[in-house]
Order: C-alpha cells, then sequence, then structure tokens
C-alpha cells in the first residue's frame, strides 16, 4: 500500500489517495485504541500521509488537533516516504452515551488545528493554525489549505470499523485546485464529487483501489498519475532519550517518588509502545535537571 497521486493533465488539479488500512489497523493494536480514538488518529494520520507526500523527500506534515473535549487532542505526523504514527492522550475513552459512540466532533470540542511542516536543513517547522470548523478532521484540512494556502480542495478521510470497533478499512483523498485554474473545470469536480454517495473507507472495504476510487471525481479531466514508489508503514522514530525525556512532565514530586522505590523503571512510548528501561539514576539527573530549570 502506498500513496497514489495523480495530476490533471493541466496541472490544475492535484490529487493524492491512499489505501491506509494495515497502517490504522497497527496504530489501534499498539496503543489498543478504543473507537473514538482510533477513527480520530487514523483520520489525521490519512491527512498527514497525504499532505505530506505532496512536499519533498525527507520533508513531514503534523497535523495537531486540539479541542476541549474528552478526547483532549489527536495528533499524527507522515514524512514523503510514508512512515506515519499517531498519539492521543486518551486513547481509552468511550462516550457515555450510546448514540455518541461514534462522535469524534463532540469528543474532541471546540479548538484548533496546527499543522506543522518539517524541511530537512531547517531548524524551525513551518506552522499554520486555523479554528476547528468540525472536528471531523477531514473538514478541517480543507478550511486550513483554504485559509493559510489560498488551496480550494475536497478533503474525504475514513475510518471504518466492524461492530467490535476493530478497524476494517481506512483510507481517504486529498484532491487540491491549484490557483490559476479554469472554473469550468472546478464546477465539473464539484459536479463530479456531488454525485459520490459512498465514503471512501466502504469503497476501499468493496475493494477498490485508489486508482478507482479517484477516477470518479475526475471524470471527464484527463490526467495521469505521478510516481510515488513508498510503502506506507506505521513507524515510530522514537528513542530513549525522547522517551525517557518525557518523563520530566511528570514533575519533581513524582520522580522523587519513583527514586524512593529505588527500582528501574520502564517508560512506554506512547506512539509505539517500545519499553525503555530507566535506571534510578537516570530519575535522579531528571530530577536534578528538573530542579534547576525551575530556580530560574
Ligand atoms: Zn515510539
Amino acid at each position: 500500500m502506498r500513496v497514489h497521486r495523480f495530476v490533471t493533465n493541466d496541472l490544475t488539479i492535484r490529487v493524492a489517495a491512499v489505501d491506509a488500512t494495515a497502517a490504522v489497523q497497527e496504530m489501534q493494536k499498539l496503543q489498543n485504541a478504543m473507537p473514538l480514538a482510533t477513527i480520530g488518529m487514523g483520520r489525521a494520520m490519512v491527512g498527514a500521509l497525504l499532505m505530506s507526500s505532496q512536499l519533498k523527500p525527507g520533508q513531514e506534515v503534523g497535523i495537531l488537533l486540539k479541542g476541549n473535549g474528552p478526547l483532549g487532542s489527536l495528533y499524527a505526523q507522515s514524512n514523503y516516504e510514508g512512515q506515519v504514527r499517531a498519539y492521543c492522550p486518551h486513547p481509552e475513552y468511550i462516550a457515555h452515551q450510546e448514540e455518541d459512540f461514534l462522535n469524534l466532533k463532540k469528543a474532541l470540542g471546540f479548538g484548533q488545528l496546527t499543522i506543522s511542516r518539517q524541511q530537512p536543513f531547517q531548524k524551525q517547522p513551518f506552522y499554520g493554525t486555523v479554528e476547528m470548523v468540525s472536528g471531523e478532521v477531514g473538514e478541517d484540512i480543507a478550511h486550513y489549505l483554504h485559509q493559510s494556502h489560498q488551496i480550494r480542495s475536497l478533503v474525504s478521510l475514513g475510518v471504518y470499523l466492524d461492530s467490535y470497533g476493530k478497524v476494517k478499512s481506512a483510507g481517504g483523498l486529498l484532491l487540491e485546485v491549484m490557483p490559476g485554474v479554469e472554473e469550468t473545470v472546478v464546477d465539473k469536480v464539484q459536479k463530479n464529487a456531488d454525485s459520490q454517495q459512498e465514503a471512501v473507507s466502504k469503497l476501499i472495504l468493496a475493494g477498490q483501489s485508489p486508482e478507482e476510487f479517484v477516477r470518479p471525481y475526475l471524470e471527464g479531466i484527463p490526467f495521469t498519475e505521478l510516481p510515488h514508489p513508498f510503502e506506507v508503514k506505521y513507524f515510530c522514530p522514537c528513542t530513549p532519550e525522547r522517551v525517557k525525556g518525557a518523563l520530566s512532565t511528570l514533575g519533581i514530586t513524582d520522580l522523587e517518588e519513583m527514586i524512593a522505590q529505588k527500582q528501574d523503571t520502564e517508560v512506554q512510548c506512547q506512539m509505539c509502545g517500545r519499553r525503555y528501561d530507566v535506571k534510578t539514576e537516570e530519575l535522579e539527573s531528571l530530577k536534578e535537571n528538573l530542579r534547576k530549570s525551575s530556580m530560574h
């Protein structure tokens, strides 16, 4: 599975599409995520995969939706090469009311969408932030592209779960209209899109390939596929230093408690589940650093 990229022959519309089922299933397995977090992280992963495929080798896109609802936030990151990962602070969250079991908008609440774009040889990534307009991820990304980059787009992201809450399919498409396009072409695309009844995740479940589910959107407009030969993969580049560093968010009191127990402990990367051993001395030095930084 890889991100497929297409461009119309007049170069005014570009489309990226992906079947990300395996990567989203892997995320759900590693994080033991419940339906709402799975749908949210899954959609963000698909969005990040699609957006990063339009960049250059080595570049990354991070998508952060930060709301005031019980799910807290959703984060996904992908690079041009199709390596993708995701994080949610409350993967275990389940809505109280049955009618809200799949209501991502309600679980996320009101908030902001921030998209970062990292580039090799540049220290600071580029950040853009907009208000969330729907909390369903796809519409929020479309809103961001319009507000921050003046790009009109269609963003369709989907995760399909079975009755046990397990991922059956996941994927989506991102269609972007470039400046200078003929309005008649835009009308044609809009009309094509309006006649699409089925969600992308259902089309993938039915066995359609990215090329097959993109085709109806570009009906009547000649287009070409661009090479993009990277296998999509759930991949976490965590290092012991970074994961252990996260312990400093615990604060001095908690660290002291752990130190007092005089046992080597273990921390787990929340994105991939990998475990790292932490020695008591390491806890001591984390505490010392915290103490120093809290003094000024
Ligand atoms: Zn990790």
